[in-house]
């Protein structure tokens, strides 16, 4: 099965997961994370066709409090720290 509709029927089953608690899930190298973020943007276009949404919670600075709109942030624009909440995932 293509790594994307693995994605889409873990989601199914535990929502609010991280591309890294992704990696874990489907037994994964850490290093394919990257791999689970394409797959999670095509994954949103698949569920767009099923009347389906791929919801965002977005990524955020711990020690700042500031929102990422980018899924994968590595550094705070802000404050510099790298102290970074990951953005969860569901299917709504
Ligand atoms: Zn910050």
């Amino acid at each position: 099965m293509a790594l994307v509709e693995d994605v889409i029927s873990l989601l199914e089953k535990q929502e609010g997961l991280t591309a890294r608690e992704i990696c874990t899930a489907l037994n994964l190298e850490p290093s394919r994370e990257k791999e689970v973020y394409s797959a999670l943007i095509k994954a949103s276009r698949i569920l767009k066709r099923k009347g389906k949404r791929l919801v965002m919670q977005p990524p955020r600075c711990r020690k700042c409090g500031v929102e990422f709109d980018r899924p994968n942030p590595t550094k705070c624009p802000r404050c510099k720290s790298q102290w970074i909440e990951d953005a969860r995932f569901f299917i709504d």
